[in-house]
């Protein structure tokens, strides 16, 4: 099914369901003095689509750029933890989709952080907090259901493809 949704809404819900979880019970930034939020300025946290209208054009901790027609949130380090966008709140989780089916979804550890994240280094999903698996599971079997997002997770899901058979060698 091909639904458009109001992204506003999905996005303000998903929000609101993932604002105090973390992937463990535990703070994993101790694990790794937070290396998923020290990227440098021309990295970023790729925005869902049309997410941007939901952050603030008035800000002091964070730019907005454009790379090949996706939107990246570029923040300086810190920032105010309920305006972070929905990449930050289910990381080191990436949806995957391998079929055009969003039932057939499922969670997968984020190989795009490989290189900085112990738990995608060392763990799987189930590994994680169950309360985390399982919100981010259950908000992706709605998030799924816009087509439009679903076209950016099959696109997530082809990278993570790539990066896999070069992880494996
Ligand atoms: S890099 Fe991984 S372990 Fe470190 S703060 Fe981010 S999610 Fe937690
Ligand atoms: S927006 Fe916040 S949570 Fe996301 S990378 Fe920046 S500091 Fe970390």
């Amino acid at each position: 099914m091909d639904i458009k949704m109001d992204k506003i809404l999905l996005y303000k819900k998903a929000y609101r369901y993932l604002e105090n979880l973390t992937p463990l019970k535990i703070d994993c930034g101790t694990l790794c003095n937070s290396a998923c939020c020290s990227g440098s300025t021309d990295s970023g946290m790729l925005l869902f689509p049309e997410e941007e209208m939901l952050l603030s054009q008035e800000n002091d901790w964070y730019t907005i750029i454009e790379r090949d027609n996706l939107k990246l949130l570029v923040c300086n380090g810190h920032c105010p933890r309920e305006h972070r966008p929905l990449a930050c709140r289910i990381f080191p989780l990436l949806p995957y989709l391998n079929s055009d089916r969003a039932t057939d979804f499922e969670l997968q550890m984020d190989y795009r952080g490989n290189s900085v994240c112990p738990l995608v280094q060392h763990s799987s999903p189930k590994e994680l907090d169950r309360f985390f698996h399982r919100k981010v599971q259950y908000l992706f079997n709605l998030l799924l259901q816009d087509s439009d997002i679903k076209k950016f997770v099959k696109m997530l899901s082809t990278e993570q493809d790539g990066i896999r058979r070069l992880i494996d060698g």
